[in-house]
């Protein structure tokens, strides 16, 4: 997860690098450190590890990885990485919105830039813990669903302590890049040439045509 920054200033302590494809990425990105090492930096992203619960033919097999959550760490082969968190299998999808996530939506509804970003190869749990699937069990609501409903309550709240009527502007986007073509999920039916990633003149990054 990464912190909230104000206004999309780029955070200080992040080296903004261009690529030859004029792409940004930030060099912070990535925050796995050695146990024996010096403690990172204080930066405004976050990595935040889960491990899933084996299944399958997983089972056969012995354990390879040790969570350690009180010490943030992860065991495999003898070798140990410190994360900002490390959370077992046992994990539930409340906590990781309430502990991981909510901090994040909290300082979005005071303005700020946050976002929330699944990586890992195809089966580790990116789907389930966003919650996109669309078809999750009962009390298994992910990350997305969490956040909806935050942000709606949170303006309904508004609306009623100031006992007037105030009219708020929601709008959001969702859409998916597979082999660098993107479809607009909400319009499913949108051509992808339609819909294009650009930056604009003050250096943002947005998606126009959806
Ligand atoms: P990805 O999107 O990374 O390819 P998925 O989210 O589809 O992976 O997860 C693969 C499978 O594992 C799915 O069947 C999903 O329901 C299950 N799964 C993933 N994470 C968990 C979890 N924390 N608890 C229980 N089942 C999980
Ligand atoms: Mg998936």
């Amino acid at each position: 997860t990464t912190e909230s920054e104000p206004r999309a200033q780029p955070p200080p302590a992040q080296e903004a690098r261009r690529s030859s494809s004029g792409v940004q990425s930030w060099a912070s990105a990535v925050r796995v450190t050695p146990v024996s090492g010096p403690p990172p930096e204080a930066t405004n992203v976050r990595v935040v590890v889960r491990m899933r619960p084996r299944f399958g033919v997983e089972l056969k097999g012995p354990e390879v990885f040790q969570v350690d959550a009180s010490q943030r760490c992860i065991s495999n082969a003898g070798r140990t990485f410190r994360f900002d968190a490390a959370l077992g299998p046992k994990a539930t999808q409340a906590t990781i919105y309430k502990d991981h996530c909510k901090p994040l939506v909290d300082a979005f509804l005071e303005g700020r830039n946050a976002t929330i970003l699944a990586y890992g190869q195809t089966g580790s749990g990116k789907t389930y813990t966003m919650g996109t699937g669309g078809n999750t069990a009962s009390g298994q609501d992910g990350c997305l669903m969490h956040t909806l409903q935050q942000v709606l309550s949170t303006v309904d709240d508004w609306r009623v302590q100031q006992r007037r009527e105030v009219t708020y502007e929601l709008s959001c986007q969702f859409l998916e890049i597979y082999n660098e073509e993107i479809r607009d999920l909400l319009h499913p039916s949108t051509p992808s040439h339609k819909i294009s990633i650009r930056e604009t003149s003050g250096g943002s990054i947005m998606v126009t045509g959806l």
